[in-house]
Order: structure tokens, then sequence, then C-alpha cells
């Protein structure tokens, strides 16, 4: 196939890699020239704006933060959608919101361009394996063409085709809002039982044993608890981003949702705190330094 790619940042860079692997040609994008130059290395062409990337392609991705950024590569100056023939496929996998999708779909599909969404999870490690699990929403003929592609990228049996357009984005924000309540709700009951005299490694074998056991406890904290890891690949900036974008949805759906402000409000005092670029397990430190209690398991004896 041929491919264009737009944002090559933590999680498209790799992406890009695998896509070259699978061995479709590629030309990419990003503000960042340096970005690109690995990839060109590697086999990509470097297109100079986002219409360059779509001339002549079958199908380009978009990765980039927010949904701002994609409405801007799609129309702004010298835009995606220019480039793109008819017949072609623009698949957005950045985590979105279906009402931006819904608006530059409606000049997408004017121009005979299909549309797919189709998030990801599995961090930026899930992409340099080339195991992501993709969310697809959008036309099954559409997905359907679009897969082998997305099995470059993805694991094939965590591909997903979860319901019509914005149903991607949809499914990626629920998931990321209860991986981050999972992580302000850990984050409180072991400090606090730290506190009142528990060991760490204790506490944390008594509650994976329990029916409050989560897959948060038992593998995704471990780098905070095993060597103060916080996760830098995914920036807190990225991670309020997906909050807001979550309760912007609850509130749109009429739902009320008091535990997603909540935690949407402490990644916001912790991306004060640290910075917008610290990593996304960082309201964990918080805690650990409000109270002056690090969360540290004892490395294992000899
Ligand atoms: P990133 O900030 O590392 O990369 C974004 C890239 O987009 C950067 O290289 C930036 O220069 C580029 N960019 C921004 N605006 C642009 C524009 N107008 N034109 C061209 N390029 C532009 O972000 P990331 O961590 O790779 O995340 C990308 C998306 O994937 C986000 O929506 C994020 O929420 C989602 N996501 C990230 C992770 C993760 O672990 N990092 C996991 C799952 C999903």
């Amino acid at each position: 196939m041929k491919v264009g790619f737009i944002g090559l940042g933590h999680m498209g860079a790799p992406m890009c890699r695998n896509i070259l692997a699978a061995g479709h040609a590629l030309a990419v994008h990003d503000l960042r020239r340096e970005a690109a130059e690995p990839l060109v290395a590697d086999g990509a062409v470097w297109a100079a704006s986002p219409r360059a990337a779509g001339a002549g392609r079958d199908v380009v991705v978009t990765m980039l933060p927010a949904p701002r950024h994609v409405e801007e590569v799609l129309i702004g100056p010298a835009g995606l959608l220019d480039g793109m023939d008819p017949g072609a496929t623009w698949i957005d996998m950045s985590t979105s919101v279906p009402a931006v999708a819904d608006r530059v779909r409606a000049l997408a599909e004017a121009r005979g361009v299909d549309v797919l969404d189709a998030p990801v999870s599995g961090m930026a490690s899930g992409a340099q394996a080339g195991t992501l699990q993709i969310f697809v929403g959008g036309r099954a003929d559409t997905c359907a063409r679009a897969r082998p592609l997305l099995e470059a990228m993805g694991d094939p049996d965590r591909i997903l085709h979860v319901g019509g357009h914005g149903a991607g984005y949809t499914v990626k924000l629920m998931i990321n809002l209860l991986w981050f309540a999972h992580l302000a709700a850990t984050a409180e009951v072991l400090t606090v039982g730290v506190r009142a005299g528990v060991d760490l490694a204790m506490l944390r074998r008594c509650l994976l044993a329990s029916p409050a056991a989560s897959s948060f406890l038992e593998h995704d904290v471990l780098p905070v608890l095993e060597r103060g890891d916080y996760d830098e690949s995914f920036a807190l900036a990225l991670a309020c981003k997906d909050l807001g974008l979550a309760v912007d949805l609850a509130r749109a759906t009429g739902v009320p949702a008091e535990v997603s402000a909540l935690v949407e409000q402490i990644y916001r005092r912790a991306r004060a705190q640290y910075g917008d670029n610290g990593g996304e397990m960082l309201p964990i430190k918080l805690l650990e330094d409000l109270t002056a209690t690090p969360l540290r398991l004892s490395p294992p004896k000899e």
C-alpha cells in the first residue's frame, strides 16, 4: 500500500517503523522535520506538508496530540484533505472525540475520502513491538480494506471494529478514564495503608488476592513501586487532554460523572506541579510528596 503518516511522536515514529517493516511505501510529515530523519534513513519519503503527505496515497494515518491538531492538519493551510484522492482513506489514530471528527468527516466524505477513527492502547512500548490494541469506528468495509495496514501496527487478535464513526474514539476515552481512575484510587489506598503501618509489599499482596485486585495494581504500577519510573512516554499534558475529553463526553451524554471530574482535577494538579512533559503516573507522586511516603518495594533479597 502507499501510505502517508502525519505525527511522528512517541507513538507515531515506532508505528511508522513497523509500517516500513511490513513493506508498505511510506511518506511522513511532522512539524518537527528532525523527527522524520531516522525514518527517511530507513526508506520513508519526507513530505513537506500535510497535503504532500496525502498526494497519491491509498491511506493516510494521523497520530496527533489533540482534536485541534487533527483539524489543523486536515483543513488548515496546505491541509491533508486537499492532497487526498477520491477513494483514498484517512485513518485518525489519535485519541480524540467524535464531535470534531464529525465536522472534518463531512468535508472528507464530500471529496470521496473514506474515514475511520482507530485510536490505540498499549503505550509507546506496544507501538514499538507492533502489538497495539486498536479500536476502529466507521464502516465495516473500509475497516476490512485497512486491516492489512492496521495489522502492521497492532495485534491482529486485538484489532476490533467497535461500531460506527466515533465509536473507536469513545471506547478509547473510556479505557483511559477508567485507567486514570484506577491510578488515583490505588495511590490513595497504598499511601493510607503504608502510613497506617502496613508493609507495602504485604499490602499489595493482600489486595491482589482480594476482590479489589486490578491489573493496574498487578502490572502497571510496578515501574513506580520498583524504581520510581512515572512513565514519561505518556505526558501529563496528554493525560489531562484525554480526561478533559472524557468529561466533555460525559457532559454531552447527560451523565453525571463525579468521580471522573475529580480524577481530572487530580491530574491537573499533577500537571501544574510537575509540568506538561512529566509522566502520566506522577499523580502518585503528589501523594508521596505530600505525605513524605515514598511508595517503593525493597529489592528482592539475594
Ligand atoms: P507526541 O506529542 O509524542 O507526538 C505528537 C506529534 O505530532 C509530535 O511529533 C508533534 O510535532 C506532531 N504534531 C503536532 N501538531 C502537528 C501539526 N499541526 N502538524 C504536524 N505534526 C504535528 O504524542 P504521542 O504520545 O505520540 O501521542 C499521539 C496520540 O496518541 C495522542 O492523541 C495520544 O493521546 C495518543 N496515545 C498516546 C499513547 C502514549 O503512550 N504516548 C498511548 C495511546 C494513545
